[in-house]
């Protein structure tokens, strides 16, 4: 009993930490503090690289990005009571836009629970209506069996966020090293017994169903979204388009998926595309706001959707002619495998593909001569196409663009080309704003080999502008660059009329400091940045600071007065 008692003991941190390394965790993202700051530190040195943020809200945001970038969860630490309310943020996000991640908040002691205690709150409670799953460690023994399980519930089915909740006083507990791996092994074990293939259960029978509904249609489209990102289905999508020679649409976050350059890309004549298809394949995309419920006046009140995703309830909740539940990669493969048994293929000069290359030509070359007009002071136009060029010059790798704000993201998501897959982050499903610096973050450690270019607005930069002394600190090869308008929407577009009471003379509801300096910002902290109001000089900014790899901040002067309030609303994606 001598040797028992002086084997080394593990605490709740450390359990937590040898556990989430077990279950795959590679990263770490949050704000120490009372009572998680040593499980920060014991996540370390199990191999887990910690990335510590100024605000919960921002690192919860590069958790759920983290999650769809690598198909491994991000995992957002968080101190007890109002660290965990700051999370909520990420957790919902992910939530939102079916991503997996796992919130792991500190709480407060359980004995003293209910009496006032140090940032007490029933936390299980206030994630509810943000998990999918959530687990309260009551004791140290639970630690390791909760950790694989909120690992597996972020990834299974749809993907979303977890929660796992480890009271002060069961971090604090011990158990000897041995009783330790003893937990880990069992928890593994038990998990790995537990595991289900996706995918499995397509029938053969509607697979042939989907495809000659494909066969048979005079106007057939396919839509893909980020769930066929996340499935990475690039190269079985590739595949489809090359075989069939219909027309693609990608979503805002599909874009990349297949270059936006191809031939059969649909972006350019979006309406047309969804306006006349009579079969739409909809892979890993809702049909949503985004997508217009799928619905008149913008779909054609008689197309037939085939929806491939990985979620039933999904299927069940939208009605399509034919629904495939399963993973887009496999789904599609299934696919490819019947045509090939019977090719089909439309051909440049069917009319169908005919009408949508012409309206895409048309379109194009009008937006082109759109970007060609050199405006100073900048609309938003003119700096866009000069950003568009220096990232396309960037050939492959190509970058990761990390696009928000209403006139910027707006702009930027017809102006800025995708050539690659998971290489656009935006507002998303839930149009967040303020993910902007904690998504150029997890781009960033996500993807090593790729530089990260964020388009911003002011005000979304605004939300989280402080992690531009995260970026300075890690190092990481970030451009943020700040459309700066001075405000949101930009100048005061009130009607004065409307300007009355005892606060009138307050600067607008929307508006900023005219002409904020927000390169300096990142100067405060060894940054490099640059106030650029001219093509040469934005030209020579992008130059510089792409080349250099390091964190930059550039600072784009607007004319206050160009765009429109709300970007283009009546779209909104
Ligand atoms: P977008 O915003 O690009 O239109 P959404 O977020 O609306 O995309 O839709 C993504 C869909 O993809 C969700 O319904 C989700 O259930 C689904 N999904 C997630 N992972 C997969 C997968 N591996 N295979 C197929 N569908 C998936």
């Amino acid at each position: 009993s001598e040797s028992k008692v002086s084997e080394p003991q593990v605490d709740g941190n450390l359990l937590v930490a040898q556990a989430l390394s077990r279950a795959g965790v590679d990263y770490m993202f949050g704000v120490v503090g009372i009572p998680v700051t040593s499980l920060a530190t014991r996540a370390v040195s199990c191999g887990i690289r910690f990335i510590a943020f100024h605000n919960e809200q921002s690192a919860g945001y590069a958790a759920s990005a983290y999650g769809y970038l690598t198909g491994r969860p991000g995992v957002l630490l968080t101190v007890s009571g109002p660290g965990c309310v700051h999370g909520l943020a990420g957790l919902s996000n992910a939530g939102a836009n079916t991503w997996p991640m796992i919130l792991i908040s500190g709480s407060c002691d359980q004995k003293d629970f209910g009496r006032g205690d140090f940032q007490e709150l029933d936390q299980v409670a206030a994630v509810k209506p943000f998990s999918k799953f959530s687990a309260k460690a009551t004791d140290i023994s639970e630690i390791p069996k909760h950790v694989f399980d909120v690992v597996h519930h972020a990834l299974a089915g749809r993907p979303g966020g977890c929660y796992l909740d480890v009271p002060t006083d069961v971090l604090h507990q011990t158990v000897s090293e041995s009783e330790a791996s003893k937990l880990v092994a069992a928890a593994e074990s038990s998990r790995a017994q537990q595991a289900t293939e996706q995918g499995v259960g397509i029938l053969e029978t509607e697979i042939q169903k989907a495809v000659s509904l494909l066969r048979s249609a005079e106007r057939p489209l396919i839509v893909f979204g980020k769930g066929a990102a996340y499935a990475k289905a690039e190269d079985a999508l590739k595949k489809f388009v090359d075989a069939t020679g219909i027309p693609f649409l990608p979503t805002p976050m599909g874009k990349g998926l297949l270059p936006d350059t191809h031939e059969l890309a649909a972006t350019a004549s979006r309406s047309l595309a969804i306006g006349r298809c009579d079969v739409a394949l909809v892979v890993g995309a809702r049909l949503n706001w985004l997508l217009h419920f799928g619905e008149p006046p913008r779909w054609s009140k008689d197309v037939k959707f085939i929806l491939v995703d990985v979620s039933k309830e999904e299927i069940e909740l939208r009605k399509p002619h034919l629904g495939l539940v399963g993973d887009a990669r496999l789904v599609l493969e299934l696919i490819n495998k019947e045509i090939k048994d019977d090719p089909f293929c439309l051909g440049k000069s069917h009319p169908w593909v005919e009408a949508i290359s012409k309206k895409t030509k048309e379109n194009v070359s009008r937006m082109e001569l759109q970007l060609s007009k050199v405006v100073v002071p900048f609309n938003f136009l003119t700096p866009m196409k000069i950003i568009r060029d220096a990232i396309l010059a960037q050939g492959s790798p190509a970058p990761i663009v990390v696009s928000e704000g209403a006139n910027t993201m707006d702009v930027g998501r017809s102006v800025l080309v995708q050539t690659e897959p998971r290489t656009r982050l935006d507002a998303g499903t839930w149009g967040t704003m303020g993910v902007g610096l904690g998504y150029c973050i997890a781009a960033a450690v996500a993807s090593p080999d790729r530089l990260v270019v964020a388009v911003e607005g002011d005000s979304g930069f605004g939300f989280s502008a402080m992690e531009v002394e995260t970026l300075v600190r890690y190092q990481l090869p970030v451009v943020v660059i700040v459309f700066n308008n001075g405000g949101v929407y930009g100048g005061d577009r009130r009607n004065p009329e409307e300007i009355t009471g005892p606060y009138k003379d307050d600067p607008a509801p929307t508006s900023f400091v005219p002409g904020a300096a927000y390169h300096t910002l990142i100067e405060a902290f060894g940054g490099k940045g640059y106030l650029v109001g001219t093509p040469e000089e934005l030209k020579s900014a992008l130059a510089e600071s792409f080349s250099a790899r390091k964190p930059a901040v550039i600072n784009v002067t607007i004319d206050p007065y160009a765009g429109s309030e709300s970007g283009r609303m009546q779209h909104k994606n």
